[in-house]
């Protein structure tokens, strides 16, 4: 039996052939001397903390960056790769040989490159060496499905000074989209949604609303107590970090079962939907403003996890809008907003004060509409004619400005709400 959650994608691997440069030759040697030095480093550490076992990917990337940076001039993305595969070559040794840990050496010239630095072109494999600096790699594919899989979304490259393993994700992009989309904006404690149907090409509102999940600023704020706690009792320098770093991966279990379960209430609860997010890629490339770059450092990690929860365990297309400027156009009429204090979003024209969460959840609705070649005139709409209450904001409401994701509700922030306001 399929897992239900899982048909939102298949991986399909091609193999090709290609004839290696000497420049890829050296890259995979150094590539092989790097994944050599993350199993010595980790094998080091698993030595040093034997209750942990052997350290995570992202952990050993903490502890090899450096050395690998100052060695290579390579892109420092190629240390993501080396440090999954030292830590998975140990792994599998240790499985192999009941237990038993060595560092095992190295023959084959073979390594894995993330999506992020090859690009299918062609017929042609383009691999980025240096920052700005790739090596083309002509590859000849026979295998039939070839045209149809290279469809799908580049997931990673198995180099060797052979082959060239291409692997895809497929299926992906038949999700369909939903009658129903929910607009959601993440926000301080609160989820705020506008939800919409459409119903032969015609897009009505249904409703806003803002749901509290203060459950994670509790978290936030329960274990930042813990962590004052530690740094005012632990004296021992080397006890106290790795009991700060134990606290620290507890309140990330336990923030990311608070968001499993709000995100599958939330796809069970509307079936059929198409969620619409902000997508937060390159979002500190966009000239944001302070307020926005304030709110995603704070937000990043909870929504962006919250979002791929969403986006696996839908069975429709999840949509992406992009969040330039969403909180300083009026998505009614489009006016110049403005904010007096933060929970407001004031426009002008239309001459009300908006609560700015639900304003920003319609506003993100509109770009998703869009995106879907659906676009919406909200000012016209009698659906909003309707729901435009529902916007305005009533002073005295917690408008979920209260507790941070990774703030406690009561900490000193004054330097942070002071950018907030811009
Ligand atoms: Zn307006």
């Amino acid at each position: 039996m399929t897992h239900p959650w899982k048909s939102s994608g298949d991986k399909r691997t091609v193999v090709a052939f290609y004839e290696p440069t000497d420049e890829v030759i050296r890259y995979l040697e150094d590539m092989r001397d790097a994944v050599y030095y993350g199993m010595v480093v980790a094998y080091q550490e698993q030595r040093r903390n034997n209750r942990y076992g052997l350290p995570s990917p992202i952990r050993l990337r903490a502890l090899i960056k450096d050395w690998f940076c100052s060695r290579y001039t390579y892109a420092r993305h190629h240390v993501n790769p080396v440090c999954r595969t030292a830590v998975a070559l140990l792994r599998s040794y240790r499985k192999k040989h009941h237990g038993q840990l060595k560092i095992p050496t190295l023959t084959r010239l073979a390594m894995k490159v993330d999506s992020s630095l090859f690009k299918l072109v062609h017929n042609q494999v383009r691999i980025t060496i240096q920052p700005k600096h790739y090596a083309w790699l002509p590859i000849n594919v026979v295998h039939k499905h070839f045209d149809e899989y290279s469809r799908g979304k580049p997931s990673e490259v198995l180099l060797t000074d052979t082959k060239i393993c291409l692997t895809f994700v497929v299926g992906v992009e038949h999700k369909p989209i939903g009658r129903k989309f929910i607009a959601t904006d993440i926000n301080f404690g609160t989820l705020d949604t506008t939800v919409a149907t459409t119903q032969s090409g015609v897009t009505v509102l249904e409703n806003t609303n803002s749901e509290s999940i203060g459950r994670i600023g509790e978290i936030q704020s329960d274990f930042a107590r813990r962590r004052t706690m530690i740094q005012k009792h632990v004296r021992n320098p080397q006890k106290r970090n790795r009991k700060l770093a134990e606290c620290r991966g507890r309140q990330r279990n336990r923030i990311k079962d608070a968001l499993h379960k709000v995100s599958t209430q939330q796809v069970r609860k509307n079936p059929g939907t198409s969620f619409i997010f902000e997508n937060l890629k390159g979002i500190r490339k966009s000239g944001e403003t302070k307020g926005l770059k304030f709110r995603t450092t704070l937000n990043r990690w909870p929504y962006h996890m919250y979002q791929s929860l969403v986006d696996y365990k839908s069975p429709n297309r999840t949509i992406y809008a992009s969040p330039r400027g969403t909180s300083s156009e009026c998505p009614v009429c489009g006016g110049k907003l403005e904010h007096p204090t933060w929970a407001v979003s004031r426009c002008v024209y239309c001459g009300v004060d908006y609560d700015r969460n639900r304003l920003a959840s319609l506003a993100i609705l509109r770009r998703g509409l869009r995106l879907c070649g659906q676009p919406f005139a909200v000012s016209a709409d009698p659906s909003w004619k309707a729901l435009r209450d529902e916007y305005l904001y009533t002073a005295g409401v917690p408008a979920g400005s209260g507790a941070g994701w990774t703030e406690p509700p009561n900490a000193p922030n004054e330097n942070l709400g002071g950018n907030a306001r811009v």
